[in-house]
């Protein structure tokens, strides 16, 4: 058995798949199926908590829409009949957590910047829609303790990209579907966000796309945040940082939910360490009191030491 725990065990292979991956996921509470649109591992930021391997080049390196579609179609199969649950990677997955959560738009970059965006994911609601019209309650699984639901649709994005129009389109196409957006902020001054971020977009830019996006439809926010060089960030950085969030919704954004969040697995720059359960909380705390927002704190994961 492995000693990496499941939910660090982000692996993009999953046997033969090139796009397609599934992960127990400890933010959604059960499976997540992943879908990998950048096979390229190119990404407009370079974070510097990404844990996306780029010192190898990957075999794929395009995204080719036939194979992902089947790889999206034989996944979902796989998880929603519950035989996934035999192979020896997921045998040990609890009871409860063996429902499908949703299907995530992420993968080794920002799933925002492929060309054909708004195309994959019109095609990819196609296979969900199919799949969970064939799923009835009354079906034998391979497993009595699956949990049947529906399950939603995941993008998680740097909101880099929703000013473009065949993004908008995408979104469009998601919020029809039981779509969710999960939009990354991670910082409330514009030097915090280089720091962190590492990108020539302005951090307006993501500000604005943010705050435009929200007024269409309720965002998610997933803010990481970190130890770099041992220090953690300032309270001026979190109090802007609830700025920013108030003056998103004070512009007619919606936010639903802001996670805050830690590295649970060891990134590439040694500079960059977890925040203590304790400091999680803290921001959780300083969010809602500040924001009046919904936040939900991530801890570190324990196979860090
Ligand atoms: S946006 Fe995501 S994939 Fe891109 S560098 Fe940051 S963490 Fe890595």
């Amino acid at each position: 058995m492995s000693t990496v725990p499941l939910h660090a065990d982000h692996a993009r292979l999953f046997d033969q798949n090139r796009f397609v991956y599934p992960v127990l996921s400890r933010r959604s509470g059960g499976i997540s199926i992943g879908v990998n649109l950048n096979p390229d591992k190119v990404c407009n930021f370079d974070c510097i908590y990404c844990q996306v391997d780029r010192t190898r080049q990957s075999e794929t390196r395009f995204v080719e829409i036939g194979a992902l579609v089947e790889e999206l179609r034989a996944t979902l199969d796989l998880v929603l009949s519950g035989a996934i649950y035999e192979m020896e990677k997921f045998r040990d997955v609890p009871s409860h957590l063996r429902r499908l959560n949703d299907i995530a738009f992420s993968g080794d970059g920002e799933p925002t910047t492929y060309k054909n965006f708004d195309e994959i994911i019109e095609e990819c609601v196609a296979v969900k829609n199919e799949v969970e019209a064939r799923q009835s309650p009354g079906r034998p699984t391979h497993s009595s303790s699956v949990i049947h639901s529906s399950f939603k649709l995941v993008l998680i994005t740097n909101a880099s990209m929703f000013h473009r129009p065949h993004i908008q389109r995408g979104l469009a196409i998601l919020d029809a579907n039981n779509g969710e957006i999960w939009a990354k902020l991670e910082a409330g001054t514009d030097a915090y966000y280089h720091l962190i971020e590492r990108t020539p977009i302005p951090f307006r830019q993501i500000l604005d796309n943010i705050t435009a996006a929200a007024r269409v439809r309720p965002l998610v926010i997933q803010s990481l945040f970190m130890r770099v060089n041992g220090e953690p960030p300032t309270p001026a950085e979190l109090e802007a940082f609830c700025d920013r969030l108030n003056e998103i919704t004070a512009a007619g954004g919606l936010l639903k939910l802001v996670q805050i969040y830690t590295v649970a697995r060891r990134p590439a720059e040694s500079s960059v360490t977890p925040l203590t359960d304790a400091e999680v909380d803290a921001i959780v705390e300083l969010v809602q009191r500040r924001t009046g927002l919904h936040a939900i704190g991530y801890y570190g994961g324990t196979d860090w030491q």
